[in-house]
């Protein structure tokens, strides 16, 4: 559960596959609230945040930039061997399913048609996602930041 102001944090925390509720729209009270409800831990860099005494599980981030909290939240939360990249959509969260091609070319720009078997799509935004997306130069750096 992310606080407001952490957007580029969850489309990294979602790049590598972890469930991320975010919404600038929320207040803190609703922020709080879907926490309690679905057992989310929150992020946030706003001390005063985790100080609401129905939180139970927060976490202040140290870091500024989001590189560097991506970084962090895997480090602190241990998170490495879960990562899952591309298993999830960056804009939506919804978990990505695997789809024929051929079911999809209309909607892959003209120069990819035909060059995959199976690509990515998102169940809630119909987004497609395929090796050599523009996302992949974000993978790269995300995996750089993480492995090293
Ligand atoms: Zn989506």
């Amino acid at each position: 559960m992310l606080d407001v102001h952490l957007g580029k944090l969850a489309r990294y925390l979602r790049l590598l596959g972890f469930d991320t509720i975010y919404d600038r729209s929320y207040v803190d009270a609703t922020i709080v609230a879907v926490s309690v409800d679905e057992r989310r831990i929150i992020l946030t860099r706003d001390k005063g945040l985790l100080k609401h005494k129905e939180v139970s599980r927060g976490y202040w981030l140290r870091n500024i930039q989001p590189r560097l909290q991506i970084a962090e939240v895997i480090e602190v939360f241990d998170l490495r061997r879960a990562v899952r990249v591309f298993s999830r959509c960056m804009i939506c969260n919804h978990a990505l399913e695997v789809v024929n091609e051929t079911d999809v070319r209309d909607a892959l720009p003209t120069g990819l048609r035909g060059q995959f078997e199976q690509v990515s799509q998102c169940p809630g935004c119909e987004r497609l996602y395929w090796p050599g997306s523009h996302y992949d130069r974000l993978v790269d750096l995300v995996q750089d930041l993480i492995f090293g």
